[in-house]
């Protein structure tokens, strides 16, 4: 048998550009890629040696950093046990155990657990049991979404639909989407003054649209990938009101916001108002692999089983991977061990402090920190290809998008890391000036 030779890095680098996608990108003309070879803690090492201090958490998702012995060891252990079994008839310690760790982090009236593959199916399951959960209780009409502007739920065809139809990057497919309703982004800021007048458009929605809505989702308190916005938690709690009077579902999108990145273990604490159904995913691994949850309430899951259908109509091929299950009840141990809200709060103080001075940059529109989350709002929309090649010359991964730059980096990350990469992300964007 012929082994295939170890390519060099050119020849990677021609090969992938020649045939794989990348997310977002073009294949005529695609932006850049950099090889990494591999990572450790808060550090990336690209094939030329080249050592970068990571601000992405690869997408919300590694809190712990990289190549994490007790994350490791934890898959190991698994996969000489079993990588995957279907989860059609079978149950097994890592699905169950983990259910066990996630409702004592979770409000006892969340207890039903779906297990996903992927954030976007969570959203999409979340989606279909409200659908059903209406149709069971005779409400036909019920079958329309709503969602407030600049969201962001996902790639999958419902999941877009309910992404902010300009920022949420699926305009493109407007015309065939299902129809949802749109309201106005809440003008009130999670640090400001709660002005009523941000809820009147909700209000006003269900008055006209009641009999139609099945649900409203949101990502409670942090807008992600849509506009990297904090919003007043008072309208979570206004906003649960009017949902409960109408017989409406509450959906929190918590993918990226969950296991702490906000400054609680879930965003909704911020508001004290529970949602009817959540979606987890993103960090529920610690970045190891692809797994995501959507968790009923009780009568929720009961009301949709006593329909026509009898069951949620829904089942992944890998539903309750054992694999991610094991590695997702290793990463919540490795956070609840630690005090992860001094962990937060200092990475908080310390963005707060260090992006401060950005306020002055003439490019900068606004600087904004919750949690472990920094966000520059920048006046025009950023050359995504020139300032990665200089955050990386710099030593820093950020990836910038639309007007936004931000740092979101692994909870691991120790002050002077978190320095070197506020003083060369500002230093970049100094540069451009
Ligand atoms: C990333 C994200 C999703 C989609 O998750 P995928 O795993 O990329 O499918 C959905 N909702 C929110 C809030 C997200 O941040």
């Amino acid at each position: 048998m012929q082994q295939t030779e170890r390519l060099s890095t050119l020849q990677l680098l021609d090969l992938d550009r020649k045939h794989l996608w990348h997310p977002y990108t073009s294949t005529i003309d695609p932006l850049p890629v950099y090889p990494v070879s591999h990572a450790e803690g808060v550090h990336i090492y690209l094939e030329d040696g080249t050592d970068l201090i990571d601000g992405m958490s690869s997408w919300w998702a590694a809190i712990h950093g990289y190549n994490h012995p007790r994350l490791n060891e934890a898959l190991k252990r698994q996969a000489e046990q079993m990588s995957h079994i279907m989860f059609g008839g079978f149950t097994h310690r890592p699905a169950v155990e983990l259910a066990q760790l996630l409702l004592s982090i979770l409000p006892s009236e969340l207890n039903k657990i779906f297990y996903a593959d992927s954030g976007s199916v969570a959203v999409e399951v979340a989606l279909k049991m409200a659908l059903q959960y209406q149709q069971s209780l005779g409400q036909d009409k019920k079958k329309h979404f709503c969602t407030i502007r600049s969201g962001y739920h996902g790639d999958t065809w419902h999941a877009m639909s309910v992404c902010d139809p300009v920022t949420g990057m699926h305009g493109i497919f407007s015309g065939t989407l299902p129809v949802q309703y749109f309201l106005p982004q809440p003008k009130s800021r999670f640090h400001g003054e709660w002005d009523p007048a941000d809820i009147s458009p909700l209000r006003e929605l269900i008055e006209t649209k009641e009999h139609e809505l099945a649900a409203l989702i949101l990502e409670p308190v942090v807008q992600g990938a849509g506009g990297m916005y904090f919003y007043h938690p008072q309208y979570l709690r206004e906003a649960r009101k009017l949902c409960s009077d109408a017989g409406i579902l509450l959906i929190f999108d918590e993918i990226a916001t969950g296991f702490g990145r906000t400054g609680e273990l879930f965003a909704y604490r911020h508001a004290g108002v529970l949602p009817d159904i959540m979606c987890i995913g993103k960090a529920l691994t610690g970045g190891y692999m692809t797994l995501s949850a959507t968790i009923a309430t009780t009568p929720v899951a009961d009301t949709i089983c006593s329909g026509e259908a009898g069951c949620f109509m829904h089942g992944p091929t890998f539903m309750g991977n054992p694999m991610a299950c094991a590695v997702a009840k290793e990463s919540i141990s490795i956070l609840l061990e630690q005090p992860w809200q001094n962990v937060v709060k200092g990475i908080e103080s310390q963005l707060d402090a260090e992006l401060a001075s950005a306020r002055k940059l003439r490019s900068v529109k606004e600087v904004r920190v919750l949690g472990a989350i920094g966000v520059l709002e920048m006046n025009e929309p950023v050359n995504m290809a020139r300032l990665q090649k200089k955050f990386v010359a710099a030593g820093i991964w950020v990836r910038p998008f639309g007007r936004l730059c931000y740092l979101m980096p692994p909870f691991i990350i120790k002050p002077d890391e978190l320095s070197r990469l506020t003083y060369e992300l500002l230093n970049v964007l100094k540069s451009e000036e």
